[in-house]
């Protein structure tokens, strides 16, 4: 890898989009957040903890957390059909599986917490991007949580070691790999690999993520004192 390889967008092998986070913007919502990195703009939604009447849905142990992410017809270039199809599905389940174990999902028995991830523009890296909205989202709401979770993709293009891969490097390059991590234990809560790399190109991009992720950690949590203050 070289440190000096330039990309497509002029970024260098660690630089991000630009990113920027809000909370509390929906009035209506438990919880919400949105965020924009490079031109993804995403919008999330809490709604609970609410009381689950239904004895086949709830559990006597915890809360049960349901995800859903959803593209707008409008969010890419070529227009995307309305409705969930099997990434939309895919999508919801690993956010919803990236974030639990971030959650005290145990302080609320017989109740749920829903999260509607909205993608009103995208350009790659939107089920980090969903990660990172949902953990903003659901401590905008108030619900107690171990850490906030932080998610990036990492990858391989033109044979260097990159971060946070924009559509162009999602769709050329050779590997894309998006990982979440709770940075208080560093647990990996989430990992995902399409494409090919070395064992030692992996560990150099596990490596590259964590460093993200501990930056977007760092973003999330001065989101949250910018609306709330000192916590
Ligand atoms: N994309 C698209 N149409 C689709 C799905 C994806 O144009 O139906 C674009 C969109 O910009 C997305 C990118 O392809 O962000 C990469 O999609 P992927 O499935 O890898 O998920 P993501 O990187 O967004 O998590």
């Amino acid at each position: 890898m070289t440190k000096e390889y330039i990309r497509s967008d002029g970024r260098t092998y660690n630089t991000l989009r630009n990113i920027k986070m809000k909370v509390g913007i929906l009035n209506n919502a438990d919880g919400s957040a949105y965020i924009e990195c490079g031109n993804n703009k995403i919008l999330v939604g809490v709604y609970g903890p609410k009381e689950l009447y239904s004895k086949k849905h709830s559990k006597p142990d915890g809360a049960v957390l349901r995800c859903k992410y959803n593209m707008a017809p409008f969010s890419v270039k070529e227009r995307k059909r309305p409705g969930q199809d099997r990434r939309a599905i895919e999508i919801s389940k690993l956010i919803s599986e990236a974030i639990l174990p971030g959650i005290f999902l145990e302080k609320y028995p017989r109740s749920s917490i829903d999260i509607s991830v909205e993608v009103l523009e995208a350009e790659g890296g939107t089920r980090c991007l969903g990660i990172i909205g949902a953990s903003l989202a659901l401590a905008d709401a108030e619900i107690p949580m171990k850490d906030l979770i932080s998610a990036i993709a990492v990858g391989k293009v033109d044979e260097n070691i990159v971060i946070d891969l924009s559509e162009k490097e999602d769709q050329e390059g050779e590997a894309d790999m998006p990982v979440a991590i709770m940075p208080r234990t560093d647990e990996i809560t989430f990992l995902q690999m399409d494409g090919h790399l070395t064992a030692q190109e992996f560990d150099e991009a596990l490596k590259l993520a964590f460093e993200g992720c501990r930056f977007i950690n760092k973003l999330q949590k001065e989101t949250l004192l910018s609306k709330y203050g000192g916590m």
